[in-house]
């Protein structure tokens, strides 16, 4: 249930980990669980240009920064290649969105071992709250997520969205 290269969950841990976490009463309740599921940016170009020995080093690095920031906050795993996510259990819209961007933030900042000139390692991050509506179950709240990560890549990549009826809710909340 571990990942080799990062040490984090794999796909399988994490599954059985989130299909605990929504079995429990109340799934819904507040403060909610969130997701942070995460992609890097450009990694094809990463791999070409440096080696993928070094797209293995790049990973590593950057999955032992994350776990310190994420800390008690919530959980990794490796959900294949070089998508990520973290389950946060009861953190609330406010405390994930807040999480969510030290995390971006952290890696842009990261410095790695023996960098080449020219390294630029970015991540984009979709966030979504398990709100027993819209995200009902481990395949929707992971859609939701999913496609909030594809919608950062669309807006240009390093950078955090939340899942459409999430936002409306905290906006609501002011
Ligand atoms: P995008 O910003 O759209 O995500 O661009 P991308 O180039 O990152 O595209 P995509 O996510 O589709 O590509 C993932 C690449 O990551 C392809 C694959 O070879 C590489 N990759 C996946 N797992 C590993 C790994 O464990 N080590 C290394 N070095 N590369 C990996
Ligand atoms: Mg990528
Ligand atoms: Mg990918």
């Amino acid at each position: 249930q571990e990942d080799p290269l990062t040490g984090v969950d794999n796909r399988r841990g994490f599954f059985r980990r989130v299909q605990a976490l929504l079995d429990r009463r109340d799934a819904d309740a507040a403060p909610l669980h969130a997701l942070l599921l995460f992609d890097f940016d450009y990694f094809k170009r990463i791999n070409d240009q440096y080696g993928h020995p070094y797209g293995d080093v790049v990973l590593n690095v950057s999955l032992q920064c994350l776990r310190g920031v994420v800390g008690r906050r919530g959980r990794l795993a490796r959900l294949g290649g070089e998508e990520f996510v973290v389950v946060c259990p009861r953190i609330g819209g406010a405390n994930a969105l807040q999480l969510a961007e030290d995390m971006r933030a952290a890696i842009g900042a990261l410095v790695f071992p023996d960098a080449p000139d020219g390294l630029d390692v970015t991540i984009s991050i979709g966030m979504a709250l398990f709100d027993g509506t819209r995200c009902h179950d481990v395949g929707s709240w992971l859609r939701a997520a999913d496609d909030a990560m594809y919608a950062a890549k669309a807006r240009g990549r390093d950078q955090v969205v939340v899942a459409q009826e999430v936002s409306q809710l905290l906006t609501h909340a002011g």
